[in-house]
């Protein structure tokens, strides 16, 4: 079941042994995935980092998952939230809903039931995920992890498969380099920004210059965009 590739996650969640084993999973699932153990780590990592979904424990030193989401959303961060919740904050569980979490779940609860979750609120947040993306003749299929240009296979390593598709998935918005390496690498990869450039020139070669295409486009002290030529400017 391989949905999910090249998601990034944040864990908070004070329970470290419960932490290490969701990590585990979900890297079993080719997430990249961060961990927070107490209120204000989550918090600052939620405000901070781009994620595609975080999973917040209620109850936790510091902040609760409850003041986390709150803050989160007065900063307009909208990014997707599963709450997981003791069985006796059933309190928590509604208001939460109220502030604009996506979903809950209680524990104990098993790791395929959250993949479940998630998948669900994935595909609510991100529109269809699993769908062929295409740009021009540029098509990239999620689920096989093959590229196409019109009927020609191109051939990429994981990481280039990875920044294309965040690429095709914001086609006409600058992503910056950070942006980038955030999503594709956890918080822990020693990134220089000049990484990101290496692997955006072999997906230049292998695609623009291969096909006669310009779609990768850089945006100078910024970062890159990938738009067919005759719509910008
Ligand atoms: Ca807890």
């Amino acid at each position: 079941m391989c949905f999910s590739e090249n998601m990034r996650i944040l864990i908070v969640e004070d329970e470290e042994k419960m932490a290490r084993y969701l990590k585990q999973g979900f890297e079993e699932n080719s997430f990249a995935v961060d961990l927070a153990f107490n209120g204000m780590d989550g918090l600052h990592q939620a405000t901070h980092e781009v994620y595609d979904i975080i999973l917040l424990d209620i109850m936790l030193p510091e902040y609760s998952g409850i003041e986390i989401l709150k803050r989160m959303r007065n900063q307009h961060i909208y990014t997707p939230v599963i709450f997981l919740t003791a069985k006796d904050s059933l309190h928590d569980k509604v208001s939460g809903l109220d502030l604009g979490a996506d979903d809950y779940i209680v524990k104990p609860f098993s790791f395929s039931e959250l993949m479940a979750r998630i998948r669900v609120c994935l595909r609510r947040s991100t529109g269809n995920f699993r769908d062929m993306l295409n740009v021009d003749n540029l098509k990239l299929d999620p689920l096989s992890r093959k590229v196409f240009c019109g009927d020609k296979r191109i051939d990429l390593t994981p990481v280039e498969f990875s920044i294309l598709e965040y690429l095709m998935r914001n086609s006409g918005k600058v992503l910056t380099r950070t942006m980038i390496s955030e999503h594709v690498w956890d918080s822990n990869f020693e990134s220089f920004s000049n990484v990101v450039d290496v692997h955006v020139s072999n997906l230049r070669n292998k695609i623009d210059k291969k096909f006669g295409m310009r779609l990768i486009h850089t945006v100078r002290k910024v970062g890159y965009v990938l738009e067919k030529q005759d719509k910008l400017f």
